[in-house]
């Protein structure tokens, strides 16, 4: 399986503008429980880039493990009132970084802190009032109120943290994404868009959240619209209980994110 995978890892050209749709992956149980020794071509494979810059310049960073056709992607940290989101994908990059193994004959990018401004500031949208997660250019953005708490931005993909997102998929065109979000304790779950209600169903098994497969309230302009409706890249959106410490989010979700880059990577292997 790895022989087929190497050296063929992110160098998708920026000019592939929309990632073709990918079939629903193929589930399996995750390389921890598979490989015992890990090839070394995977824990060289470690990177870190910086995709770009807030609207007030900090960098946004994504780290990237293994080295595979196509990823999985992991993203926290869009909404700044949601920072347990960007602990527990930094908890992620940590885990990844001390267990090699995890990732062994697969590949996985994370981008744990999409909205730095708004983390800082702990403030849903970013430096310029906008709701990131209402600005990209799906089908169904629509314009909305400067006031409005879901500000979608003066046009689609008018933020710079909105186009590093972008920038991302188009440069990994994963086959599979998770966006991290919090949300009251009840509404938790694994939100998904696309071919992915496997991969959430997957999800549940390990984390215990409902499968839903709609947060109950239109999204314009969302992430999951633009990936997974519009794209059909399969594409979870990962609601933690607002009221769970981090290190508690951490320990519910490790086994269901590392599933997902099991599940992001084996449908290639077939
Ligand atoms: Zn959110």
């Amino acid at each position: 399986m790895m022989i087929a995978m190497i050296g063929l890892a992110c160098t998708q050209p920026e000019r592939v503008s929309v990632p073709a749709p990918v079939p629903e992956p193929e589930l399996r149980p995750p390389a921890s429980r598979r490989s015992k020794s890990p090839p070394r071509t995977a824990v060289a494979r470690v990177r870190t880039v910086e995709l770009g810059r807030s609207v007030s310049g900090k960098p946004i960073e994504m780290h990237i493990f293994g080295d595979a056709p196509r990823p999985a992607f992991i993203f926290g940290g869009i909404h700044g009132s949601e920072p347990t989101s960007a602990y527990v994908a930094r908890k992620l990059v940590e885990y990844l970084h001390e267990h090699p193994e995890a990732y062994a004959g697969t590949y996985i990018a994370v981008l744990p802190a999409a909205n730095p401004d708004g983390l800082k500031a702990r403030t849903r949208r970013n430096a310029r009032g906008v709701d990131l997660n209402r600005n990209f250019p799906a089908r169904n953005w629509k314009r909305s109120r400067p006031t409005s708490a879901s500000f979608g931005g003066s046009k689609a993909a008018s933020e710079p943290e909105t186009v590093v997102i972008m920038r991302a998929v188009r440069m990994l065109r994963p086959s599979c994404i998770v966006s991290i979000h919090s949300i009251a304790r009840g509404k938790h779950c694994n939100n998904f868009d696309g071919p992915a209600r496997t991969v959430a169903a997957r999800m549940a098994r390990e984390n215990g959240y409902p499968v839903q497969p709609t947060m109950g309230y239109p999204t314009p302009g969302s992430f999951g619209s633009w990936a997974g409706v519009d794209q059909e890249i399969p594409t979870i959106t990962l609601e933690l209980p607002r009221d769970a410490p981090g290190p508690q989010a951490w320990k519910e979700n490790q086994a269901a994110l590392l599933a997902v880059l099991e599940a992001g990577t084996n449908r290639l292997a077939r």
